[in-house]
């Protein structure tokens, strides 16, 4: 804990949220509602985090995540809530080869749309990493890469947990074995993206899509028939197995790889320009079995909580609900 005077250049908020993905975004909305200031800083141009879309000349992809589906009623009645707003619309339930009911749900025009909307009224300093976190008294201090500090009573995170490990170390913060424990379990899948600009429509049948249970490949989308796209063009996503194999190595080749096995999809189009993009963080493969988690509870620390899809479920879903628990604890903290 840091004794000394705040710095000078030192903003104020009641919490600040690292990460405006869904997580932050979703917490974001709740608190607010809730009369509290909250300031979120994420270190992406973009908002939304693993929503992430992409434009290479007139080809747009979804790169990240590809749908969501809708489980927990209350969800559900956000997902009602974004329809009518004409920021999401069901996709599909079922797809040639696999029977499955399930409404598949999409941001429109792309996924990031969600993220925006979520965003409406909420202050998010983008392009900004916050690079330590120290407790000065009863309150939070976040230092960001532009130099400047900010002071809120509450803080939550909502990184990969394995970047929150690190944050949680740069400012030294002490928390219990227990919960350290149930952190150091969460495990990622990491998963290589490729993004492909075509010069002719894809085979793949309505309604643009194919998962794969086996092989390199573990989704292909058409992002011209999802609506994503005005020109041809597909992202492929490499299966956890092979993006593990081929992680560290020349992601061009990794890329081509994927295309090559990707070929008797794509028709007679021929691939122009493709750009790969690595997340090391994916999907989490072991989450927690809590919402949330509240490093601060039965502590000295000043209102500490932790969100992300590593906690409600490794999924957008999941991503909001845990959003949605962490808010709840934090205003239970701070009011
Ligand atoms: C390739 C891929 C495909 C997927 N497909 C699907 C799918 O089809 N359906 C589905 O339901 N889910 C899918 N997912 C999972 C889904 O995207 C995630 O579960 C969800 O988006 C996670 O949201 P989050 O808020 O927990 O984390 P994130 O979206 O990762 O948000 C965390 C944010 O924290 C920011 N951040 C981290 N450290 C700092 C720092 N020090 N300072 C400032 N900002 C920081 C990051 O920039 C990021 O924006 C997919 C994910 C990937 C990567």
């Amino acid at each position: 804990m840091t004794s000394s005077p705040a710095p000078q250049n030192t903003l104020n908020a009641d919490i600040v949220i690292i990460g405006a993905g869904l997580a932050g975004l979703s917490a974001a909305n709740k608190l607010h509602q809730a009369g509290l200031e909250v300031l979120v800083i994420d270190k992406g141009r973009g908002l939304g985090g693993r929503l992430a879309g992409r434009r290479i000349g007139d080809a747009t992809f979804d790169h990240g995540a590809q749908f969501m589906t809708a489980r927990d009623p209350d969800f559900q009645t956000h997902v009602a809530e974004w329809i009518n707003a004409g920021v999401a619309e069901e996709w599909y339930s079922s797809y040639p080869g696999q029977a499955n009911g399930h409404p598949r749900y999409r941001g429109v025009p792309t996924m990031t749309a969600i993220a925006k909307y979520l965003a409406i009224d909420i202050d998010v300093r983008r392009a900004t990493r916050v690079e330590s976190i120290d407790q000065h008294g009863q309150t939070w201090l976040c230092r960001l890469d532009s130099g400047e500090t900010i002071s809120s009573k509450g803080l939550l995170i909502t990184s990969p947990v394995p970047q929150t490990i690190d944050l949680l170390a740069s400012g030294n913060i002490k928390i219990s074995a227990s919960h350290r424990a149930r952190l150091e379990k969460i495990a990622y899948e990491s998963c290589i993206a490729v993004m492909a600009v075509l010069d002719g429509p894809t085979s793949i049948a309505a309604p643009g899509a194919i998962a794969f249970d086996t092989g390199p490949i573990a989704w292909i989308s058409d992002n011209q028939q999802k609506g994503v796209s005005n020109i041809p063009a597909v992202t492929i996503h490499g299966s956890g197995a092979f993006s593990a194999e081929h992680f560290e190595q020349d992601r061009m080749q990794a890329g081509q790889q994927l295309i090559d096995a990707a070929a008797a999809y794509l028709g007679d189009a021929r691939v122009t320009e493709y750009q790969v993009h690595g997340w090391r963080y994916s999907k989490p493969s072991v989450v927690d079995d809590h919402a949330c988690l509240l490093l601060s509870k039965a502590t000295a620390l000043p209102p500490l909580a932790l969100a992300g899809d590593a906690f409600a479920g490794p999924r957008f879903e999941g991503a909001v609900l845990s959003g949605w628990a962490a808010a709840e604890s934090l205003v239970a903290e701070l009011t």
